[in-house]
């Protein structure tokens, strides 16, 4: 138990067993400490506290390996494996928080006795079980156990109608001109001279910026935007009610009180507030960069006044390419893979004096995959995973992934970032995910010396968790930076005015698309509060006051919103993140982001405390001053 070695990975034949065991020795852990607790056995706050982490440490040991071998492992069997971990950890944590005799050993506790940490522990952790209903009267408590079930049916018939919602068209291919080949080559022509068009991604996203035919735009449009409709306009309706009764039964106002409380925001009225804020001063360069595409558009459609869905994302790439000369074909020659990795780990070193030696005498699930342990001024601060190439079966989106939470004394922290990445030339765009992932990585290892697992690594405000990561792109979008690794294959750096061109391109829009976000996170506050009867007639509303796009008429975009599910009320939070970002970045020397100062200070004051510590205090700390709007603004702005 104060094994603070790296944990050892099994070799191929044998990780199914590992897995296994790992995970049953975690959940084995967790269910022994809440007998003892629940025995009597710890005499004092503090006693309790450090069975219960003890416990939690096991469960989290245990999701954490079945999360990510479930989305990483070549192996099948390891997968599912993976997954019935996760399961069973969930299952074990809804019966904890409701398990009324383990709450009343919390409740009965001394916390006069307790340091500052401890008692936020203690804290936070009866505010867990009281968000749960665990304290309320037994109809109570039976009543948000159907809702809870009944939001869980919802939830799942709301995503496989997503998924299954596929809608479909064909047209004859000359009406594709504009669309990239290698996309035209994978579409063949049917017997009856056609292709077939279908609302998914790989479709949607292409034909929309892309095809020059406006009538197989507005086609497409009307297609992806009445996914789920109406099959889910009951269920959103329904999930909204529940969410509501829910929040009431547990003591709060509504549900987007309920679900702030344990956020940066702290209370639900300040999300439209927030949301309005955004707006305000994303209006000026909204409408400056909309009027670009407005008058695009009127050279091929004149008498137009307005410009929606069926446009925007048309016009918004061809302004890109007619008056921001970036040629991504000779971006691209700058980024080959292993300089880029290479310089990630270079630059993230130095900015906070960190240095990565490569683990090469262990196993590890694929090839592809590299380890480094991560070292401050001599010592060992935790063990880092790059996962970063594409291969079949594999999680096929960019993340952070937890192996161990690091604990003082008792445990490293370990990360693996998950991304899929071309073995050659990167995009930028890629470049920039990159050093967003690892802002996360470097967060979670940084964070590894705290006393409880509860606080450790990325455990912090769901709302403020985005932020180191946001500001670490800041570092991919710096030509002094980039030039330290980005080159041709010539030697050649990356020239300085190529990535003043790219900045500008990609500052191009950012005002309306703010708006946009901003239309989204209104549905997201309104929707759970007013709960509207009609959903349309509401969405209608929203975007018109938020969105620089007109609605489409015919269309129920809120129907197909999967993060209506997902982030319920809060979806305004990556935008919250990115204000605070921008703020942190205000910090830092543009002329010299290596500047060591302010690197430290920000690694010291406001990765390396992890969750022990509202994020508000940590930014004021490392800030002099509370987090404010104007480094954003100004950004905007510009
Ligand atoms: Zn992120």
């Amino acid at each position: 138990m104060t094994d603070v070695t790296p944990v050892v990975l099994p070799a191929a034949a044998d990780f199914a067993d590992w897995l296994d065991q790992r995970c049953e020795t975690g959940l084995r852990a967790a269910r022994a400490a809440v007998d003892r607790l629940k025995g009597g056995e710890a005499t004092s706050a503090i006693e309790a506290l450090r069975i219960w982490d003890e416990g939690q440490t096991g469960m989290s040991n245990a999701i954490a390996c079945g999360s990510v071998f479930s989305e990483v492992h070549p192996d099948e069997a390891v997968r599912a494996r993976g997954d019935a971990a996760v399961q069973e950890v969930h299952k074990l944590d809804t019966e904890l928080q409701l398990d009324r005799e383990l709450y009343d050993v919390f409740a009965a506790l001394d916390a006069s006795t307790l340091d500052q940490s401890a008692a936020r522990l203690l804290e936070k952790t009866l505010r867990d079980f009281r968000r749960s209903g665990v304290d309320r009267d037994d109809a109570t408590r039976a009543r948000i156990k159907e809702i809870n079930e009944q939001l869980t049916t919802v939830g799942l018939q709301f995503r496989q109608n997503l998924r299954d919602d596929k809608r479909s068209f064909r047209i004859s291919p000359d009406r594709l001109t504009g669309m990239p080949q290698d996309w035209l080559d994978s579409h063949e022509v049917d017997d009856d001279g056609l292709v077939t068009l279908t609302s998914e991604y790989p479709d949607a996203i292409p034909v929309r910026t892309f095809c020059t035919d406006r009538e197989v735009r507005a086609q497409m449009v009307e297609a992806f935007l009445n996914i789920g409709w109406p099959s889910n306009d009951a269920l959103l309706k329904e999930m909204f009610e529940l969410r509501e009764e829910l929040a009431k039964l547990v003591g709060y106002d509504t549900w987007a009180d309920y679900d702030a409380d344990v956020k940066m925001i702290g209370k639900g009225p300040a999300i439209p507030e927030f949301i309005d804020r955004i707006a305000e001063v994303a209006q000026s360069s909204g409408e400056r960069d909309r009027a670009v595409l407005l008058a695009r558009l009127r050279q091929d459609h004149p008498g137009e006044d307005s410009i929606g869905g069926v446009d925007y994302p048309f016009y918004e790439e061809l302004v890109r390419k007619e008056q921001y000369d970036v040629d991504a074909q000779v971006v691209r020659t700058y980024f080959d893979f292993q300089a880029v990795r290479a310089g990630l780990l270079d630059v993230t070193g130095r900015l906070f004096d960190l240095s990565y030696a490569p683990v090469t005498d262990v196993e590890l699930w694929h090839p592809d995959v590299t380890a480094y342990d991560v070292e401050l001024a001599g010592e060992t601060l935790g063990r880092i995973f790059l996962d970063l190439h594409p291969r079949e079966n594999k999680y096929n989106h960019a993340a952070q992934f937890t192996l161990t939470d690091g604990i003082a004394g008792r445990q490293l922290p370990e990360g693996i970032l998950v991304c899929n990445f071309p073995k050659g030339l990167m995009e930028h765009d890629d470049v920039v995910t990159l050093f967003h992932e690892f802002g996360h990585l470097v967060h979670h290892i940084l964070a590894g010396r705290v006393d409880w697992s509860r606080f450790s690594g990325v455990a912090t405000e769901w709302d403020f968790v985005e932020a180191p990561s946001q500001l670490l792109e800041e570092w991919a979008w710096d030509a002094g930076v980039l030039q330290t690794f980005a080159r041709n294959a010539e030697g050649e750096p990356i020239p300085a005015d190529l990535v003043a061109a790219m900045k500008r391109a990609d500052d191009f829009g950012k005002g309306y698309h703010a708006r946009t976000q901003m239309f989204y996170a209104a549905m997201s506050y309104w929707f759970h509060t007013d709960r509207p009867s009609d959903l349309t007639a509401a969405t209608i509303s929203l975007q018109d006051k938020y969105s620089m796009f007109s609605y489409v008429p015919g269309t129920h975009m809120s129907a197909g919103f999967g993060h209506l599910e997902g982030y319920s009320s809060g979806y305004y939070t990556y935008m919250w993140s990115l204000v605070i970002a921008k703020d942190l970045f205000s910090a830092f020397d543009p002329e010299d982001l290596f500047a060591p100062e302010v690197a430290h200070r920000y690694r010291d004051l406001v990765l390396a405390p992890g969750g022990t510590r509202d994020a508000a205090d940590l930014v004021e700390d490392f800030l002099g001053r509370p987090y404010t709007f104007d480094a954003y603004a100004a950004w905007l702005a510009r």
